[in-house]
């Protein structure tokens, strides 16, 4: 049996899938996003956070994937509306992890949610296994993904060609509107032309910058990049005009 390392799971998640959800958060992420709401989530290992009463807790610990799966099996059943979602970090960093908890979730509805910064072969698997999968696309051009998240896009957009054209799962992109960053016009510009012929694309939801991600850099000794202090200004332009659906989540 299969171990993973997750920091946080939320029994009442509104915004994470259909209905009121259990949401897991997978430690570890291969990106660096300059903005990142969860900056407890990046590390893979478990780490100390420092907390406002000067007291200390400990992020990150290790589920084997029953006990996991029996615990998310006993949350579903009192959400019978909602479901179960995985979210991060990044999800495909513990791929095999996540399969093994998915496979074990029989007639519970599945969200999980990736920057899709991994192996395109799992999260073409794990697609195949749940019911929705969110979608985090960010900074499209190449070189300022590089600049703003630490990892150019270029895997990220061909796992996302993969998953539209190989899967049968419908998607949602999640996208932030980081003034500056993604809330640009060379950038809407770009996912405009990018979500063109995208066949199994639902919708695209736009979201706020978690009011609360400053306070939680304090908790891991770490500070929040400046130039990102208005992080929630980012607009939509009027051009874009996709052919799917979208809206803001605040
Ligand atoms: S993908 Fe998400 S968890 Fe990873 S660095 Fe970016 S914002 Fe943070």
């Amino acid at each position: 049996m299969s171990q993973g390392i997750i920091f946080d799971i939320s029994e009442a998640s509104i915004h994470d899938g259909p209905g009121l959800r259990t949401t897991v958060f997978m430690k570890g992420c291969p990106l660096r996003c300059r903005w990142c709401h969860s900056p407890e989530g990046q590390s893979p290992e478990p780490e100390m956070l420092q907390l406002p009463d000067g007291s200390q807790r400990l992020c990150g610990k290790v589920y084997q994937a029953e006990e996991l799966a029996q615990y998310l099996r006993e949350c579903a059943a009192l959400t019978p509306e909602g479901g179960i979602t995985f979210s991060g970090g990044e999800v495909l960093m513990q791929a095999g992890f996540v399969k093994d908890v998915l496979s074990r979730l029989p007639g519970i509805h599945k969200v999980v949610e990736t920057s899709g910064a991994g192996k395109g072969q799992d999260l073409l698997d794990i697609a195949g296994m749940c019911d929705l999968i969110y979608f985090g696309l960010k900074v499209i051009a190449p070189a300022d993904a590089m600049n703003f998240t630490g990892m150019s896009s270029e895997i990220i957009l061909k796992n996302l060609h993969a998953l539209d054209l190989e899967s049968q799962t419908e998607y949602i992109l999640r996208i932030p509107l980081i003034p500056g960053a993604i809330a640009t016009e060379k950038n809407f510009k770009a996912l405009m032309e990018l979500t063109f012929g995208l066949k199994r694309l639902r919708a695209i939801e736009f979201l706020r910058a978690n009011k609360l991600a400053p306070a939680k850099y304090t908790r891991c000794r770490r500070k929040f990049a400046p130039e990102f202090a208005d992080c929630r200004t980012g607009d939509i332009p009027a051009f874009f005009t996709p052919e799917v659906p979208f809206s803001i989540l605040d």
